[in-house]
């Protein structure tokens, strides 16, 4: 049985209607959804242009979002968690940790989308390196998801193999680097998750894969629910599996206390 879901988009980023997933959440059973906007925080210029591409505005808005989601709270019979995931740099951390200070999420999903400000699921950009350079890249990932880990200024670290959604970068990580995200999360406050968001699509699995999670599971770290859904038929969809995952394995997930 699963009962909370910390990771869906909605309007305010690339999701749909923050009322549909909020109708989504309630229709699939969930007594809680935390809707976690994408959100780039930055000052360098390369991750600036990166947000003006995508479109992105949620560091503007979020506090419009915050009203809806208190109408919404009048509605609706679930709770609505206000909620963020932030694309993690090292160089960034300041600004991030000024932003989040600032606004005052209920918690903050961490995420490493981009190596080389490029986002990892660009196919063509990775394809045409070297395979040298594709397995340093992949070394520098885990590096930045460490680094996220150890910043301590997230409650939660998502997908973290993200690079297995990429073929160009498949391949590449190895059991050391997943101890070394696996000793960053014993050491932390910083969760991690379940990540459902291409479990129905082409690549299939969870993040992370299945022998990640073994190592995972060897150091007692903790994991959570996130659907990473963006529309309401894809959170419709992934509860029943993931709630079918955690029974298999014969583990709880987590809740966060918010
Ligand atoms: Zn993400
Ligand atoms: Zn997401």
């Amino acid at each position: 049985m699963i009962d909370h879901d910390y990771h869906a988009h909605s309007m305010y980023s690339d999701g749909r209607l923050l009322r549909q997933m909020v109708e989504a959440a309630s229709e699939a059973g969930l007594s809680g959804i935390g809707i976690s906007d994408h959100c780039i925080i930055s000052e360098r210029d390369a991750m600036i242009e990166v947000r003006n591409d995508i479109g992105f505005t949620f560091d503007l808005t979020y506090e419009r979002r915050r009203s809806a989601i208190e109408r919404l709270r009048e509605t609706y019979d679930i709770e609505i968690y206000d909620a963020v995931e932030i694309d993690y740099d090292p160089r960034d951390e300041d600004a991030i940790d000024a932003f989040l200070g600032e606004a005052n999420f209920q918690y903050a999903i961490g995420s490493v989308h981009n190596l080389e400000n490029v986002n990892v699921h660009y196919e063509s950009y990775f394809a045409e390196k070297p395979e040298t350079e594709r397995a340093a890249l992949v070394d520098e990932y885990f590096e930045k998801v460490v680094g996220l880990v150890d910043s301590e200024l997230f409650e939660i670290a998502a997908h973290l193999d993200l690079i297995e959604r990429n073929p160009a970068l498949q391949g590449f990580a190895t059991e050391s680097h997943y101890r070394q995200v696996a000793e960053a999360l014993e050491r932390s406050r910083t969760i991690t998750e379940l990540n459902a968001g291409r479990i129905l699509d082409d690549y299939g699995e969870y993040h992370p894969s299945p022998s990640f999670l073994d190592i995972l599971q060897e150091y007692n770290v903790s994991v959570t629910v996130g659907t990473d859904s963006h529309t309401p038929e894809a959170l419709i969809d992934r509860i029943p599996h993931v709630a079918g995952w955690f029974e298999e394995r014969g583990i709880e997930p987590t809740e966060l206390s918010v």
